[in-house]
């Protein structure tokens, strides 16, 4: 075979310091962001970390399936002129907020995390729950921001949001930690989703 056809192949050095060079960036790489997903049967504990829907990002989106049928890709739309809106029919709008999810997750590393900032993604069949919700929290602190909030799916159409107070900021952050209590900047989530 012809040698330069596996010039692909590292050798030498090459074999460690490729594998350092490429460990290092995955190090450095921002945590990936996750979607609140919650299986029919499951239940957990979510705090919300925006101030209130005003400080929250509204968009139209696909949800696609994958080449082996696999539901869970989602595609921004852009309303004009969007390819999706032509091969999958209309989009729907969701709106989007910041939480902690409470739900303790165990990594693949083994790694437990006790909880997770993750994007909320709430359609328009959960709004009026999410209302109530986002009024009760404003009644009793004046903000959406620290409101915690059970979230049990009874079914795959049934989803139950129990109130049941809000954390002050001071609490948030000694519990949570600074890094972790504040709203992703949606401009720059949705600028890496749209790519
Ligand atoms: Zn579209």
């Amino acid at each position: 075979m012809d040698a330069s056809k596996l010039s692909f192949l590292k050798r030498g050095r090459a074999v460690l310091a490729t594998a350092e060079a490429e460990l290092e960036k995955a190090n450095s790489r921002p945590p990936p962001i996750y979607r609140f997903y919650l299986p029919p049967g499951g239940e957990t504990d979510i705090i919300i970390l925006d101030g209130s829907f005003d400080e929250a990002v509204g968009l139209y989106e696909h949800h696609i399936q994958d080449a082996n049928g696999r539901w869970g890709n989602y595609v921004s739309c852009l309303r004009e002129n969007c390819s999706f809106c032509r091969i999958h029919g209309e989009s729907y709008y969701v709106i989007f907020l910041t939480i902690l999810n409470l739900q303790e997750y165990v990594k693949k590393s083994g790694e437990v995390v006790p909880f997770l900032k993750m994007l909320l993604p709430i359609k328009l069949r959960l709004l009026p729950q999410f209302l109530v919700i986002s009024s009760s929290a404003m009644k009793k602190a004046g903000t959406l921001r620290g409101a915690c909030v059970t979230v049990k799916r009874d079914s795959l159409f049934q989803t139950t949001w129990r109130f049941s107070k809000v954390i002050g900021e001071k609490m948030l952050i000694k519990s949570y930690g600074r890094k972790n209590v504040f709203p992703f900047k949606y401009s720059e989530v949705f600028t890496k989703w749209a790519k």
